[in-house]
This record gives C-alpha cells, sequence and structure tokens, in this order.
C-alpha cells in the first residue's frame, strides 16, 4: 500500500495564497495528498470552506501559522488541528488582525518614500477580505511599476531589513503556543531553515519553544537539501519534540513547491499525526 502523503502547511486567499479554499483542496487532490492542513498567516477564515471540499480521499485539518516576534526576529509558529471556532484562539487572531493591520499602515507610510500614493489604502483592496501582509504591498509594488515582480519587491523593500519590513508588534511564543493549545492543537515550529539561523541561535529558539510549551517542528518544509532535513531531524530528537511536512504552498506554478511535493519525514522522528 502507498503511504499516505501529508501537506500540513498551506496557504489560500484568506491570507497571501492564490485559490480558494476549495481551489486549494481539490489542487492537492489531483496531487495525491491524503491529508491536508489549511494554515493561513493569522486567521481560520479558510478553514470551513476547505473541510466541505473535503472527501474520503483527502482530509483536511483546520491550521493556522501565527506570526510571533522572537529576540526582535519575526518567527512564525503553526497551529495544527485547532477548533476554528476556539474563543481564545480567536481572540488571538482578533489581536493578531489589529497587529497586522496597524503594521500594514505602518508599512504603507514608509512605503510613500517610494512616491506611491496612498500605499495603505490600495494595498488593503488588494488584500480584499484577507489577511493584510506584505505580499499585497509587494503586488502594489509591480502593480505601480516600481519592482518587475514580487521577488524583486522583497528582495528590494520587504524582506528582512529593508524598508518595508516593520517587526514590531507579534505576540510573544507563549501567547500564540496558549492560544493554540487552548483550541486543541499542537504547535510547530513553520520552516525553521528560512530564518538563516545558525545551528546555535536556532537551538536557542528551540529551547524557548519547548519551555513556552511547544510540541513540534517542521523536519520537511518545502523543497530543501537532504542535510537539512537531516539536521532539523536531529534537532526534533534532541528536543523530544515531533516531526512535521508541509510545502508552504502558496500559488500554483512552481510544481516544486506544490502541495504533497516535499516528499516523506526521514524514518526516525516521531510524526505530528501519531497523536491524531
Ligand atoms: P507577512 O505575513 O506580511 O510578514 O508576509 C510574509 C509572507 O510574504 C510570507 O508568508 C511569504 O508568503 C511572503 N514572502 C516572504 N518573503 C518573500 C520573498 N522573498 N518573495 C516572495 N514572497 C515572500
Ligand atoms: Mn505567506
Ligand atoms: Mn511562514
Ligand atoms: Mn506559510
Amino acid at each position: 500500500m502507498r503511504a499516505v502523503i501529508f501537506d500540513l502547511h498551506t496557504h489560500t486567499t484568506a491570507s497571501d495564497g492564490s485559490l480558494t479554499p476549495s481551489e486549494l483542496v481539490n489542487f492537492a487532490h489531483e496531487r495525491g495528498v491524503g491529508v491536508l492542513a489549511v494554515t493561513d498567516h493569522d486567521t481560520v477564515a479558510g478553514c470551513a470552506e476547505a473541510a466541505d471540499a473535503a472527501s474520503k480521499d483527502l482530509s483536511v485539518i483546520c491550521g493556522i501559522e501565527f506570526s510571533t516576534t522572537w529576540s526582535g526576529r519575526s518567527i512564525h509558529i503553526v497551529g495544527l488541528n485547532v477548533d476554528p471556532d476556539s474563543k481564545a484562539l480567536l481572540d488571538g487572531v482578533n489581536e493578531q488582525q489589529r497587529a497586522r493591520d496597524s503594521r500594514a499602515r505602518e508599512i504603507g507610510r514608509r512605503l510613500t518614500r517610494l512616491g506611491i500614493d496612498d500605499p495603505y489604502p490600495a494595498a488593503r483592496r488588494m488584500a480584499g477580505d484577507a489577511a493584510i501582509g506584505r505580499p499585497h504591498f509587494a503586488a502594489l509594488l509591480v502593480d505601480a511599476g516600481v519592482v518587475r515582480d514580487t521577488a524583486t519587491a522583497f528582495r528590494k523593500y520587504l524582506g528582512a531589513g529593508k524598508l518595508g519590513d516593520v517587526t514590531l508588534g507579534w505576540a510573544g511564543l507563549e501567547d500564540v503556543i496558549s492560544w493554540i493549545h487552548a483550541a486543541g492543537g499542537i504547535a510547530v515550529i513553520a520552516h525553521p531553515a528560512k530564518y538563516k539561523m545558525t545551528m546555535t541561535k536556532l537551538k536557542l529558539l528551540v529551547a524557548d519553544f519547548v519551555e513556552a510549551g511547544g510540541d513540534a517542528i517542521e523536519v520537511v518544509c518545502g523543497h530543501q537539501t537532504p542535510d537539512v532535513t537531516r539536521r532539523l531531524a536531529d534537532v526534533a530528537r534532541d528536543f523530544e519534540l515531533a516531526a512535521s511536512i508541509g510545502s508552504d504552498f502558496h500559488h500554483p506554478g512552481q510544481s516544486w513547491s506544490h502541495p504533497g511535493s516535499c516528499g516523506q519525514l526521514p524514518k526516525d522522528v516521531r510524526p505530528v499525526w501519531e497523536s491524531w
């Protein structure tokens, strides 16, 4: 029998993905995914529609990707198997959305320096009902002809340390972990390799995460080398964390980031789904 394909990190139009929740479910199903978690940025607004689109071949898990601030950096914590109606979770979501909105206003103020009129309302329109974020400002910069594509927008204006990178204002690790736990979910450090930390720094983060009650770490996220997977599996084992896997899918087009495209977890880690 073929192993079930798990993809426990994906985005929809509820945040900065380009497929609606039901389109995502169909897209993942076509690619053989058996268990899919929808993990939009600081919102569970896509969960109900995704759950409605589930089938006997594809189970949907409600998740969320919380933004947190740790040691002056922006770190993402995925919550898996959360109850989208949990009051504690929704209170946290509201707090984060207020932080997102005030951060977006500040990003807007800063980007006026690039000669764009009123960037905040324009980005707000780009986002529609979705959780507003830097990708909406990136789209605006592309539309305004300031840069030729999203990657350039991040490289020049929105990425770490650039004009539009406003990191203040997210909740801390303890808060987001407590919201996830109150909603019955498990807390997972998202895409550890993306922070470009030294191993020493990453272990400090993981130690604080464990201390704050965190449960798991993404040992496989998107396209990464076997060497990175090996080292993250070692971290998971050393800190007795469960292991998760996900594509961090946002947009169709790049086949290597499609749902279900990042393979399997190594055999010597404890998968997050063992307790489900
Ligand atoms: P925010 O949630 O507002 O902090 O925006 C972060 C999101 O921007 C990430 O989840 C990615 O979807 C996107 N992003 C970050 N870096 C890049 C990049 N270099 N190129 C394209 N998208 C990016
Ligand atoms: Mn994103
Ligand atoms: Mn992320
Ligand atoms: Mn993500």
